[in-house]
Order: structure tokens, then C-alpha cells, then sequence
């Protein structure tokens, strides 16, 4: 049994947005963070790895070589294995481009009928949350969005899902690919031990050529010439004006209530 997790290394957004100046974001220039939605998903596959320890744990990322920093991380936090998928022709690849890339590496790992493919719900740099589904839709897989709850139990796996009112319990056929939210658990440190020995657990290189045959991924729809969308421009927003301070007093509050009502806003 598999449990594969998508993993992306993204900017610290906490931080100044470097931008080219052809537009894109430079991110040599910013420092990286591993996405903390992909941290609940890791979390996730090693508790039921914990549950199961015949199955083991495949964490996979499309990036530049420094992204082998962050799988090193996963592997001292208790993942089996890493895989990077980097090639220049994977470059400037946008949503489409990348959940095929994803596709056609998860693929090539192959799948079986227990194993299960985790994302985060969403990364904080793209923000657009179709990576996962697009993965799913490509494999053919049926998938569970917004994930804040996973038990799996004699065969079946029961999903709950987080709605903007509520919540949602799925069950759901495997393999499948579910996309993991914050709600769903706290995920753990690496250990000492893991810091130790996470070398000698096995990190692989996808390339183009290891690629290039998959059926799920064709060419002329990868990397920047081929991705449908392109950045345009990409810029820090501007700093907000300073705001205005209330004396928590009768006549500061008074005063702040007149100038609402004098704006039509209250
Ligand atoms: C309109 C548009 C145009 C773009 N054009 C460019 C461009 O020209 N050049 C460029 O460099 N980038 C470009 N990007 C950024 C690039 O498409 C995204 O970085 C990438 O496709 C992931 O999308 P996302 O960040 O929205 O991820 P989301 O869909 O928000 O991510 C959801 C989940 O998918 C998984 N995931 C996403 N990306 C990866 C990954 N790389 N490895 C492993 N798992 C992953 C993670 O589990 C993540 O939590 C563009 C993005 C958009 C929206």
C-alpha cells in the first residue's frame, strides 16, 4: 500500500514579494517555506502509515534542484521515500501544465488498488487549489477536496470534508486522491533520529527523459511554451495608509461614531 503526497516548495509570502523584471516572481531571491497545507497532507499519509506499517509513504515534488532541501526535511519527518520531478523543460509550467507533469511521475510510480494520493488543498504562492482535482481528473481517480478528517478501516476509507456551513462525511473507493486542509491535524517535527538517517532513504530524480513517455503528458502542453496561461505581471501590493486611533474614552468612541454616520457608513 502507497500513500503518495504532492508536496511544493513555495516562497515565504511573509515576506517581500522579488519580482523580474519581465513580470514573474523571482524565486531565487525569496527565502522558501514547504507549503503548510502539503504539511497536513504529510502528516496524514504517516498517521495511516503508523496505522499500517506495511505501507510506506512517497512524497513528490515538481521544482528546481534546491527543492531536494525540503525532501530531505519530509524523509527526517518519517516519509519512505522522495521523489523530485525537475527538468528545465518542466519550467514556467502553469496549473495545467503541472498537474499533468504530477500525473504522468505518480503514474510512473504506479498506483494499486489501497494506495491513496494526497495534496493540500492549496498552495500559498499559485493559490488556486486545481492542482490536486486536475491530478485526480487526469488519473482518473475519484478524489474528496477539503479533507478534515481520514479513517481507513477494513477496506474502506471515510472522508470528512469540510463545507463552508458544515461538514460532509464521503465514503470513498481507492485509490483516490484527497486534498487536505489545516483542520485536519497538527503535523509533527522531524525527530533526531530522522535527521540522522534520512539519507539513506532513497530520494529519485524524475527527469524529462524518465518522463518524456508516460502517456498522461504530452510535450507541446508543458513548461512555459506550452501552458495555456502565462504570468503577466506580478507586483507587492501597496502599503495600506496608516489608520486612525481611538481613544477608548465616551468621546473618542462618540467622535469615531459621528465620522461613520458622516460617511454613511453606520
Ligand atoms: C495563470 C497562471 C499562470 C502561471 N504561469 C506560470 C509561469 O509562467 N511560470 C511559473 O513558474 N509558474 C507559473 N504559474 C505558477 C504555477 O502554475 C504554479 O506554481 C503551479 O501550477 C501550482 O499551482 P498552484 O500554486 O496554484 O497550486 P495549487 O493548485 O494551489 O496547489 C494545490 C496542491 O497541489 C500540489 N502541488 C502544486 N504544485 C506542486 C508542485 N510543483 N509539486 C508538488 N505538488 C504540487 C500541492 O499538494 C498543493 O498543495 C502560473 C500560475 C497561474 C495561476
Amino acid at each position: 500500500m502507497k500513500y503518495i503526497v504532492c508536496v511544493k516548495q513555495v516562497p515565504n509570502t511573509s515576506g517581500k514579494v522579488a519580482v523580474k523584471e519581465d513580470g514573474t516572481m523571482d524565486r531565487s531571491k525569496m527565502a522558501t517555506i514547504i507549503n503548510p497545507d502539503d504539511l497536513n497532507a504529510v502528516e496524514a499519509a504517516l498517521a495511516l502509515r503508523d496505522e499500517n506499517p506495511d505501507a510506506k509513504v512517497i512524497v513528490i515534488s515538481m521544482g528546481p534542484p534546491p527543492a531536494k532541501g525540503m525532501l530531505h526535511e519530509l524523509l527526517a519527518m518519517g516519509a519512505d521515500e522522495a521523489v523530485l520531478v525537475s527538468g528545465r523543460e518542466f519550467g514556467g509550467s502553469d496549473t495545467f501544465a503541472t498537474s499533468q507533469i504530477l500525473a504522468g511521475a505518480i503514474a510512473h510510480i504506479g498506483l494499486d488498488k489501497d494506495d491513496i494520493v494526497f495534496c493540500g488543498r492549496q498552495a500559498i504562492d499559485g493559490d488556486t487549489a486545481q492542482v490536486g482535482p486536475q491530478i485526480a481528473e487526469k488519473l482518473g481517480l475519484p478524489q474528496v477536496s477539503y479533507a478534515a478528517d481520514i479513517q481507513q478501516k477494513d477496506g474502506t476509507l471515510m472522508v470528512k470534508r469540510m463545507l463552508e456551513d458544515g461538514y460532509m462525511t464521503i465514503e470513498v473507493e481507492t485509490p483516490c486522491l484527497l486534498t487536505c486542509i489545516k483542520e485536519l491535524n497538527k503535523p509533527r517535527y522531524m525527530t533526531v533520529r530522522g535527521v540522522l538517517e534520512f539519507d539513506q532513504k532513497p530520494l529519485t530524480v524524475f527527469d524529462f527523459e524518465t518522463l518524456k513517455d508516460e502517456p498522461l503528458i504530452e510535450l507541446d502542453t508543458i513548461g512555459l511554451k506550452g501552458s495555456p496561461t502565462n504570468v503577466y505581471k506580478s507586483f507587492s501590493p501597496p502599503a495600506k495608509g496608516e489608520g486612525v486611533r481611538v481613544e477608548a474614552t465616551a468621546d473618542g468612541i462618540r467622535g469615531m461614531v459621528e465620522d461613520l454616520c458622516e460617511k454613511h457608513i453606520v
